[in-house]
């Protein structure tokens, strides 16, 4: 069995070599501070807010469903490629493996969520990707949980699909913001969550869908780049009916409710930076 694993680790190592990787530490504020700062940020925005450090949910239960039991442990965001290799013209070269991934985060065998673009390489599509994903290490074998979400072209609606239907690799593309622990249980600040809105650069290839709740979105952010070129924010969601996509915006403002479980990341590693860049499309 650890042969196999072995064998695969070389596999999957050849495609980042080319791809650079940059580090930066963030501040680590305590739990306790930040939810505080939180609680008082959020009523903004909330009719009703409460902000505390609770232990983190059991993940491995309904909704999430995922493969581990917390988000905890070591936690870390990836940002891979960016939204210039996607757009104005798709760059067909991008293309990323997730176990790859985690060996440059430092992080061999890391448990992965967040919002992407899907592996186009083995899906031949363009779809939207909501990674959720425990990479490969010596004591585990690799899991890909991650849902696809593509335009139907039958009916112009969309499906929302398990990867792992379709394919068996661990692969993604274009572009990712990904959040990597080592999927412990542990505490993380509960908070009604504040969506960025968008400027409204709303462009035409776009499908917009209004959606059903409950969903189980996985959001990564930062509150400041520090000179990288971030995405700043991207959310990806899935359901259990169906539905899911790219978060844009909530339609119900007066009703929606947000039940958030977030941990404070220690490091960031961007991974194959694009090196011509532009400001469109990072809604
Ligand atoms: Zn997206």
């Amino acid at each position: 069995m650890i042969r196999e694993l072995a064998a695969d680790t070389e596999a999957t190592a050849e495609i980042p070599k080319m791809a650079s990787v940059e580090k930066f530490p963030f501040h680590v504020p305590h739990l306790e501070e930040l939810a505080g700062v939180l609680q008082n940020e959020l009523k903004n925005n909330f009719a009703d807010v409460q902000v505390s450090v609770v232990d983190c949910p059991d993940l491995s239960k309904e909704p999430y469903t995922f493969p581990v039991k917390g988000i905890c442990g070591k936690p870390r965001i990836a940002e891979v490629g960016g939204v210039p290799y996607l757009m104005p013209l798709v760059n067909q070269e991008k293309v990323y493996d997730m176990n790859t991934v985690a060996k440059q985060i430092d992080l061999p065998g890391a448990f992965i969520i967040g919002a992407g673009e899907s592996p186009f390489q083995t899906l031949g599509i363009n779809a939207e990707f909501k990674p959720i994903v425990q990479t490969q290490s010596d004591h585990k074998p690799a899991m890909n949980g991650s849902y696809f979400a593509q335009i139907n072209p039958a009916d112009g609606g969309y499906l929302l699909e398990k990867y792992s239907g379709k394919c068996n690799d661990f692969g993604f593309a274009l572009l990712a913001n990904l959040f990597a622990s080592e999927g412990q249980p542990g505490k993380p600040p509960e908070f009604s969550s504040c969506p960025l809105n968008s400027d409204e650069d709303v462009n035409n290839w776009l499908h917009f869908f209004e959606i059903k709740a409950p969903l189980v979105c996985q959001p990564v952010f930062v509150s400041r780049d520090p000179g990288f070129d971030l995405q700043l924010e991207h959310t990806h969601c899935f359901s259990h009916h169906g539905e899911g996509g790219h978060y844009h915006y909530d339609t119900t403002p007066d009703t929606v409710e947000y039940l958030g479980y977030f941990l404070p990341a220690e490091v960031l590693y961007q991974i194959d930076k694009p090196k011509d860049t532009h400001t469109f499309g990072r809604d």
